[in-house]
């Protein structure tokens, strides 16, 4: 039995989907198309110019959506067990067991989004970020590669 879990993230009206920064905790947005064709294992803050595993970039909200999904997960497979503990006891006259009441999912939400930034885009690797409009006017440094844009 395979149990998959798919995770969407819903991105704004341009299709950007919100990330949060490990290093310096700034939020911004990269297109949902290149989050899911992302090729390189790292990625840079386009506020702060670091760089790490493109999983660190993933904001807080992502990771409470995987947590909800792994709990359901727990839930289904416990589930599937007392029904299958109730078949295995049927016509058992000694010993019976009653599956109790199923347990509940949890609801998972949509991931919020993160106010509407501004539009930057990094001709070296032809890939958009969206940062806070004060940071858009500033150094940003490409997502992908890192090279600093001025
Ligand atoms: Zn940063
Ligand atoms: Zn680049």
């Amino acid at each position: 039995m395979e149990h998959k879990v798919e995770i969407k993230i819903h991105g704004d009206d341009d299709g950007f989907v919100g990330m949060k920064c490990f290093a310096c905790g700034d939020r911004f947005k990269l297109s949902a198309a290149d989050v899911n064709e992302w090729e390189p294992p790292d990625a840079s803050c386009p506020l702060c110019g670091l760089s790490g595993p493109f999983q660190d970039f993933l904001p807080p909200e992502f990771w409470d959506v995987v947590r909800k999904h792994v709990e359901n997960l727990g839930v289904d497979l416990l589930n599937e067990f007392s029904r299958g503990l109730e078949r295995s006891f049927r016509g058992n006259k000694s010993m019976q067991f009653k599956k109790g009441t199923p347990l509940r999912k949890k609801d998972i939400g949509e991931i919020r989004q993160v106010p509407e930034f501004d539009l930057v885009a990094f001709d070296c690797c032809e890939i958009e970020a969206k940062v806070p409009p004060a940071a858009a006017l500033g150094i940003t440094y490409c997502p992908m590669c890192g090279t600093v844009r001025e």
